[in-house]
């Protein structure tokens, strides 16, 4: 038997969450944002919890490509355009989107003389200053890109810095809405900007196309919870208790002894650690689920283990169910007690993890 250790993807969740995001941008069509083997998920179940999306928007062009020979036929968008001169042949024959953000990749499109046609989406960089054009330079961008033959729909893109934090007051989202605003003045084509916080938070700025990625597995990018706004988990962790210990006051758990009993206390071992993708600073008290009693992880987070205070536990046992996050456990919850955000948990998650599937 392999470890208990079994990462759920459920995919109703994933349609659900997709659902909720477009009925919040009733206007709008949607890119699902599925990088980064769609936040963990898997790229295929997300190609499949997305079947009504409008597009999907990913980074690497390998997974791009991927979608394709898997039968996905609705567009796909490169959020970080491409890398290599070699690229936009790949972007023709594949039909990818792509976006443009810099000069080189302008120089790169140009040069590459392509047969078939493919549609361009011209970032600019509204504030956040890590990809795009600035507004000075965005007009003479798209000069150039309307003289490349090949170049078909422009459409065009910005990216908030501070959606789920709006009154910024080093970058208010209302800033980067009135420069995106001007700098597309005029500019015929579709516009686009809201990722998950956008559609949460800033319905009014759904735009022609959103842009949704962390709300669609089920977690917010901060701010209310998940659940407030009727998104579902859509992958829970879960494992067993493998080993039980009985300890008394002044008894040490764990490698560096970082946590000390002040009373008996009753630690079960978790099959799930840091190599797993469970994050290695959560400190003790951060939530785990045993047996369906809501308890703290205690202890340093070893490679294949964690310790939990199993004193709520009414029969604690090897074999009692322990959920590390999803279903019933936000792993926003999680995520925040580890000082971290809910994305790299998903994303995080090590390819030794058995993944099954819900539909
Ligand atoms: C990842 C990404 C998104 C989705 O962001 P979420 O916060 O996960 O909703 C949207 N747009 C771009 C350009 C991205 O890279």
């Amino acid at each position: 038997m392999p470890r208990p250790l079994i990462a759920t993807i459920d995919i109703a969740a994933l349609r659900s969450n997709l659902a909720l995001a477009k009925a919040r941008a009733p206007h709008s069509r949607a890119w699902a944002v599925v990088k980064a083997n769609a936040y963990g998920h898997g790229l295929e179940r997300g190609m499949r919890g997305f079947a009504a999306a409008d597009g999907l928007g990913l980074i690497e062009l390998d997974a791009a490509a991927r979608l394709r020979e898997l039968g996905w036929n609705k567009r796909i968008l490169l959020l970080e355009g491409f890398f290599d001169a070699s690229d936009p042949q790949l972007l023709a024959e594949y039909q990818l989107d792509t976006v443009i953000h810099c000069e080189e990749q302008l120089t790169m499109l140009e040069q590459a003389r392509l047969q078939t046609k493919i549609d361009v989406h011209l970032k600019l960089n509204s504030g956040m200053n890590r990809l795009g054009f600035t507004p000075a330079k965005y007009r003479a961008a798209y000069e150039r890109l309307r003289a490349i033959p090949a170049v078909d729909h422009i459409s065009f893109v910005t990216h908030f810095a501070n959606a789920e934090d709006p009154d910024n007051p080093v970058l208010p989202v209302q800033e980067q809405l009135r420069r995106f605003r001007e700098a597309t003045r005029d500019l015929p084509g579709e516009q686009s900007m809201a990722n998950s916080a956008t559609d949460l938070l800033h319905p009014g700025s759904a735009a022609d196309w959103i842009r949704p990625g962390i709300m669609l597995y089920g977690a917010t990018p901060g701010g209310q919870s998940a659940e407030q706004f009727g998104l579902r988990p859509a992958m829970s962790l879960s494992s067993e208790i493998i080993g039980v210990q009985h300890i008394v006051a002044g008894d040490a758990v764990g490698y560096g002894s970082a946590f000390v009993a002040t009373g008996p206390m009753t630690i079960g071992v978790v099959a799930c650690g840091y190599a797993d993708g469970y994050p290695r600073h959560a400190p003790s008290g951060t939530p785990v689920i045993v047996d369906g009693m809501k308890t703290r992880m205690v202890g340093r987070v070893s490679m294949d283990m964690i310790t939990v205070d199993l004193t709520p536990v009414a029969k604690p046992r090897v074999g009692s169910k322990v959920t590390l996050w999803g279903a019933g456990l936000p792993i926003d919850e999680v995520a925040n007690a580890a000082g971290t955000v809910g994305y790299e948990l998903m994303c995080g998650l090590a390819s030794r993890v058995k993944v099954v599937e819900v539909n």
